[in-house]
């Protein structure tokens, strides 16, 4: 191995960075109980999260928080090109949603804590501190090829069967002789500096993953970039170094992350071997994945809406719903238990699946509704009310204005003294159209006598049962069978008094009593799906039923 010596390679750093050894002084190793578990969530920012990065940040804050560990959050921001600010505040909006709050780095936590900065963009001396090292040590080293030898070599390896990447023959800056580097130093050029990685072509490692088990694999033989280059605005590392770095650092005990980063373990692990720090270890979960026609793959952001985590809060998923779903995908014993008690158990990583699980928004949908059911009519607005706030503010004025409406709305058909409640709700933004009829801000009265919600009653007929209706209406009460009404007006215009009088002389009457009270249905409620109607009359009030039955002309 041929090093560069040591004044030339501190030549290009800046001379205050600190020595490996005062690092690992500033960030001791931490204080916790022995089987405690230090992990974090490292998302790079860009756009919304994706619904499998709640996925893997919610399992490393169970396993943190059941071991009595720390949970924090580090943001990888190195690669400025795809850094969006933007994507910050969506990725807190997401955690806050989702109730995923870091003990460190995360939003209301101490961001630059004991053991930050735990942005990547602010650890920019400390990444430069190890290359410094390695680089003493010959074990990294400047190289010089530019984009287009790179190309060149990629369309050479390719042209002659050669495995792609930097190593071997054509690793051409590996052991380049030292004045050649200085010439090219003096002169300004541009450099990447890479690592000297001890991994030869056709070696196999082992090693275990938490969930996986042993696994062999292709050791590493690239010497793959760590420090991007020189003439970059901002120096900061790949994230194959900064990761090494920063959870060593940051005395990250259990590495869990998406799958996509198994392959890259064996250079990992030689990072780790070179800065001379012990290896972590890691749990690698499986992708989401979406059932398209007769295959799976991976839930995509590009194509799949509820792949990004805005989608989960535009639609008002309640969060309970979600986690217990997502619970039950990791660890399939808390699919079967109330969710109460699933989302109390710890998550076990030996129970996680090798393969990806399906994300199936069915099943996601009938969860919520069964979650939604179990809350009183209170909790149901308290949700609504502050998804509103956020997705749709006329809708948050109006039931805060009209609150008792708004319980006596929800309590229809549910609430006390109801077996199953109406499970009419999967996701707050639900509400408007299931029941925003009852508000008179909301709903649109019905004006049009041969509105084809009308089902084919003629308008003639309409306007005489909206009248009736209205004329000799009796609210709802105790003890007064409340539908004898329709049933009566019903029959004095002519209809059957049931669908099958009806079906056995259909030319006798204009339609049976279902077409009359679906008439009267559409216009109190715009709809011919509504809950009970005596029950909607009593929310809505007696003045409110007459204005909606008198609004058809
Ligand atoms: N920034 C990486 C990503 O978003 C993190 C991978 C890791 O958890 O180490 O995929």
């Amino acid at each position: 191995m041929t090093g560069l010596p040591r004044d030339l390679v501190d030549s290009l750093f800046p001379a205050d960075l600190a020595e490996p050894a005062e690092l690992e002084e500033r960030y001791p190793p931490r204080e916790l109980p022995p089987a405690a578990e230090v992990t974090r969530f490292a998302p790079s920012p860009t756009g919304w999260l994706h619904i499998g990065g709640i996925f893997t940040a919610s399992v490393n804050l169970d396993v943190a928080r059941h071991s009595g560990g720390v949970y924090l959050l580090r943001v990888e921001d190195t690669d400025q090109a795809r850094f969006e600010a933007e994507s910050l505040s969506q990725f807190e909006m997401g955690f806050q949603y989702f109730g995923i709050q870091a003990d460190e780095g995360g939003e209301g936590a101490d961001a630059t804590g004991r053991y930050g900065p735990y942005r990547q963009s602010a650890r920019g001396d400390l990444y430069m501190a190890y290359v410094r090292d390695l680089m003493r040590r010959g074990l990294a080293y400047p190289c010089f090829e530019t984009p287009e030898q790179a190309e060149a070599r990629a369309a050479r390896q390719k042209a002659t069967g050669a495995l792609p990447g930097y190593y071997g023959e054509w690793a051409t800056w590996r052991d380049a002789p030292q004045d050649q580097v200085r010439t090219r130093l003096a002169a300004g050029d541009p450099y990447v500096v890479r690592f000297r990685s001890p991994g030869l072509s056709g070696h196999r490692v082992s090693f275990t993953d938490v969930i996986r088990g042993e696994i062999t694999a292709d050791d590493n033989r690239n010497d793959i970039v760590i420090l991007k280059r020189s003439d970059s605005p901002l120096r900061l590392p790949t994230y194959h170094l900064a990761h090494v770095v920063d959870d060593h650092l940051m005395r990250v005990t259990l590495v869990i992350r998406g799958e996509e980063w198994v392959s890259s373990v064996p250079l990992h692990h030689q990072l780790f071997d070179a800065l001379g720090f012990d290896r972590i270890r890691y749990a690698h979960v499986a992708p989401l994945m979406k059932q398209d026609g007769g295959s799976r793959r991976k839930l995509s952001k590009r194509k799949d809406p509820e792949a990004s985590v805005g989608f989960y809060l535009e639609q008002g998923f309640p969060v309970e719903a979600v986690q217990y779903y997502l619970r039950g995908l990791a660890n399939a014993r808390l699919a079967e238990m109330p969710l109460g008690e699933a989302l109390a158990e710890p998550l076990r990583l030996d129970e996680f699946g090798v393969a990806g699980p399906l994300l199936d928004m069915v099943k996601l949908d009938d969860i919520s509704a069964d979650f939604v059911a179990s809350l009183s009519g209170e909790e149901i607005l308290e949700r609504v009310g502050s998804w509103a706030d956020a997705h749709d503010a006329p809708l948050a004025a109006v039931v805060r204005a009209q609150r008792a409406l708004a319980l006596r709305a929800l309590s229809v058909e549910r609430g006390q003294g109801v077996a199953s409640p109406r499970k009419d709700l999967r996701k707050w933004a639900d509400f408007r159209a299931v029941y925003g009829y009852f508000f008179p801000e909301v709903f649109q009265p019905v004006t049009d006598a041969a509105d084809p919600r009308f089902g084919g009653v003629s308008p003639d007929l309409v306007r005489a049962l909206a009248k009736g209706f209205a004329d000799g209406y009796l609210p709802p009460s105790p003890g007064v069978p409340w539908f004898d009404q329709v049933r009566a007006l019903s029959a004095s215009l002519g209809f059957a008094p049931s669908q099958k009088a009806y079906l056995r002389d259909p030319d006798a009457y204009p339609g049976s009593i279902a077409d009359a009270s679906g008439a009267i249905r559409v216009l109190i409620t715009g709809t011919r799906k509504s809950p009970d109607l005596e029950a909607v009359c009593a929310a809505l009030g007696t003045d409110e039923v007459l204005r909606r039955a008198r609004a058809v002309g």
